[in-house]
């Protein structure tokens, strides 16, 4: 059996005026994430980690943030579109682990949600997708408010 890891990561500014949209789920927020696209860390991070498991580059290689085609897009579409270049691949997503790093919204009640969401995007069940969320102690500029950080990693399996 062919197995593969890719580790993920992103991180973008809050701001007002933007709506919060975490692993493809809208919250409740005054402040969004600001990006080219939805901004949404989660789907970027995890878009990232398939893309590295399958050895074929990075989010901005397949999406540049220069391409208006992308602009505000829901970063749905990044996520779906490289599940089906690892497909063709004959890769599968075995499981996703995610580290959600923010001060605020608190995700705790969302978490749920956020992950039968990711799972649905994936084609997996919810138990193959995990989400944790923690906070930076108040720490640099995501403990300070300023950003929500994520880190993912990703299993693929194959023949
Ligand atoms: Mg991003």
């Amino acid at each position: 059996m062919d197995i593969r890891i890719g580790i993920g990561f992103d991180i973008h500014r809050l701001v007002d005026g933007r709506r919060l949209v975490l692993g493809g789920v809208e919250l409740e927020s005054s402040v969004g994430l600001e990006g080219h696209s939805d901004g949404d860390v989660i789907l970027h991070a995890i878009t990232d980690a398939i893309l590295g498991a399958a050895g074929l580059g990075d989010i901005g290689e397949h999406f540049p943030d220069t391409d208006p085609e992308w602009k505000d897009a829901d970063s749905a579409a990044f996520l779906l579109h490289a599940v089906k270049l690892a497909d063709q691949w004959n890769l599968e997503v075995g499981n996703v682990d995610v580290n959600v790093l923010a001060e605020r919204p608190k995700l705790g009640p969302a978490k749920k949600e956020i992950r039968r969401r990711v799972a649905e995007l994936l084609g997996v069940d919810a138990d193959r997708v995990n989400i944790k969320a923690r906070t930076m102690e108040q720490l640099g500029p995501i403990g300070e408010g300023q950003a929500i950080g994520c880190q993912a990693v990703v299993l693929l399996a194959g023949p």
